[in-house]
């Protein structure tokens, strides 16, 4: 007998024939045998209809009583879906999340998951009865209801799925399962048969709205096998694995974050700390940061540059201009109109020029890149916003990732939960959703060429990047800031025995161009591993803090879901490396 958590998402229980269509499904697996809990979303768009409700009474709602509001829409699916149930003559109990006994922090609207208590349900499936659970919502320590952020009841099933030890955690929307980006967007998107936790965090975080990023954190956590399928369509689905168990392409997928906003903070005193006061007071208020770049910076000063959703521009910049001036920046930019472009693989890490593939395309669809970041697992760019679309369209093609593969579903392979060492991480933790810092990994042995005063022209990073694939240089980090004055800063690593080959072959790039290149210096890159690296918004600031406080600069940052890199000098990594452990606990 097997323990099943079945999730459907809004579309699925739109209206009562779907809701008892979706019903059909539970019933016929509790028929066969499984015990069945069944997450719900609320109906259709209801949770928009009530948002914008909230809007027509008020400009400024309270998050407390948006929550109040919010999870009544998840309140009145489960009872219609309990009432299913019952009617075809089975077995069923509905139940909120407080009901269940979901503990939540107090972030209303965006809160995280304490803990969750499994009696009731467990009761409720060992006396014959099919659980109905209203995905998004919580309660906190003094019984507020609490919401877990837009999207959410998908985290609510994978983290029942977790404390109830489930077989597998199968989430029923309105697609056919992951697509190597959104099928709705780009038509000639594939399904993928499997994809790794990791790639599937990325995607999610940077844009791929099929799955709310917080669930997959869940899932690699705890090791739950998650199949995301149709609601309509009785077709396989695509399995989210742990990645020795998924295919390492060097592209699996790629994400657009269609409204980006962007803040420059331009000649700020290049010292250690710079950083760690802009990034503390955005953490403050729950503002997560993706894109940070700084460039090498000019008489001592330099830009920093970072991106957020664009929802959050007018508050991250209410915060930036304080902490601007007192920084002594000259000057503080900001732009609302861009979007994000993201291309993702495991593979990627292990495969030669696939940053210059990358730019080469957007290139040759005539698409400026204003910043670039890296990480091993995902190349990041921002455009303007009109350009998303057609980056996308270029980016997919450039990976070939319209074409079939040899991938195919009968091939899919066994899942075996690898519950102990992310465990053994969570065991450490206050809540199930706290951020989990697996390791802090010191290399020593990178190369950071820097050209400064590049043109900033469409084609630029790909025209760099063709003649260093060229040279043979194996790249590892790439950033490139953004531009002022019409010339930007590009940055990437490179293994310290090809140093002086770099030199030889930047120094001729950079004359070709009228760029100039900085000195070429050895330095050390650390990484911060985990889980819900990017989306807990302090991280950032946990980092750069005790950096700071041992004077020691940072010269390039890269964020990911699942990895923090940053530069220093190469003197300072092993006491870098000393800090950050004591800083991260390990
Ligand atoms: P649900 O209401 O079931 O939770 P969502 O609307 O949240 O459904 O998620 C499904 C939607 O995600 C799809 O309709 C699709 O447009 C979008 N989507 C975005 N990126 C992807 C992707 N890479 N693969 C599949 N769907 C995607
Ligand atoms: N109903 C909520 C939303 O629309 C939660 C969810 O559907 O996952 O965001
Ligand atoms: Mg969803």
């Amino acid at each position: 007998m097997a323990l099943v958590v079945q999730k459907f998402g809004g579309t699925s229980v739109a209206d009562a024939g779907k809701i008892k269509a979706a019903a059909a499904k539970a019933i016929a697996r509790h028929a066969a045998g499984d015990k069945v809990v069944v997450v719900v979303s609320a109906m259709g768009h209801q949770t928009d209809i009530l948002v914008d409700l909230a809007k027509q009474i008020s400009d400024r709602p309270s998050a407390r009583e948006m929550d109040m509001l919010l999870s009544t829409g998840e309140q009145v699916s489960v009872a219609l879906f309990a009432m299913a149930i019952q009617a075809a003559g089975h077995k069923a109990v509905s139940l909120t999340g407080a009901q269940i006994g979901i503990r939540t922090d107090s972030t209303h609207t965006k809160a995280r998951i304490r803990s969750i208590s499994t009696d009731n349900v467990r009761r409720l499936l060992d006396d014959g009865a099919i659980v109905i659970a209203a995905g998004f919502q919580g309660i906190d320590q003094n019984g507020n209801i609490t919401t877990l952020g837009r999207g959410g009841s998908d985290t609510t099933a994978v983290a029942l799925a977790a404390v109830l030890e489930a077989d597998v955690c199968e989430i029923y929307t309105d697609v056919d399962g992951v697509y190597t980006t959104d099928p709705r967007m780009l038509p000639e998107a594939r399904r993928l048969a499997s994809i790794s936790y990791d790639e599937m965090l990325e995607l999610a975080s940077l844009g791929a709205g099929v799955m709310h990023s917080r669930s997959i954190e869940f899932a690699k956590k705890f090791g739950v096998k998650v199949l995301v399928r149709s609601s309509f369509r009785d077709v396989p689905g695509t399995m989210i694995l742990p990645a020795d168990e998924a295919t390492p392409r060097p592209a699996s997928g790629v994400a657009l974050a269609k409204e980006e906003g962007r803040i420059t903070l331009e000649n700020v005193p290049d010292q250690p700390g710079s950083s760690h006061a802009l990034f503390t007071q955005l953490a403050a208020s729950g503002i997560a940061v993706d894109m940070i770049v700084q460039n090498v910076g000019q008489g001592g000063r330099a830009d920093i540059s970072f991106t957020v959703p664009a929802d959050d521009l007018a508050e991250a910049l209410e915060l930036a201009g304080p902490v601007a001036k007192s920084l002594g920046a000259t000057g503080l930019s900001h732009d609302g109109g861009l979007a994000k472009v993201s291309v993702v693989g495991v593979g990627m890490a292990r495969a030669e020029g696939v940053a210059g593939r990358m730019f080469a395309a957007l290139s040759k669809a005539g698409i400026n890149v204003r910043m670039i970041t890296t990480s091993e697992i995902k190349i990041s760019v921002l455009v303007d916003r009109n350009d998303g679309p057609a980056a996308v369209a270029a980016v997919h093609r450039a990976f070939g990732l319209e074409k079939e593969t040899a991938q195919e579903d009968g091939d899919m392979p066994a899942h075996r939960p690898t519950k102990s060492s992310p465990l053994e991480v969570v065991r450490r933790l206050e809540g199930m959703e706290d951020l989990a810092v697996e390791d802090c990994i010191l290399d020593s042995s990178q190369a950071l060429v820097t050209f400064t005063d590049l043109p900033d022209t469409p084609g630029v990073a790909a025209d760099v990047f063709e003649e260093v694939g060229r040279a043979g240089l194996f790249v590892d980090m790439i950033v490139q800031s953004h531009p002022r004055d019409g010339r930007a800063e590009l940055s990437f690593t490179v293994p310290a025995g090809d140093r002086d080959r770099a030199i030889e072959v930047a120094g001729r790039i950079a004359a070709a161009r009228g760029a100039r290149v900085a000195d070429v210096p050895q330095v050390a890159k650390l990484s911060i591993t985990g889980v819900g690296i990017r989306s807990h918004a302090g991280v950032a600031d946990r980092l750069f803090k005790p950096l700071a406080d041992e004077g020691i600069n940072i010269d390039l940052v890269s964020t990911s879901e699942v990895r923090l890199n940053v530069v220093v000098a190469a003197e300072q990594g092993e006491k870098s490396l000393r800090v950050l452990r004591r800083a991260f606990g390990l």
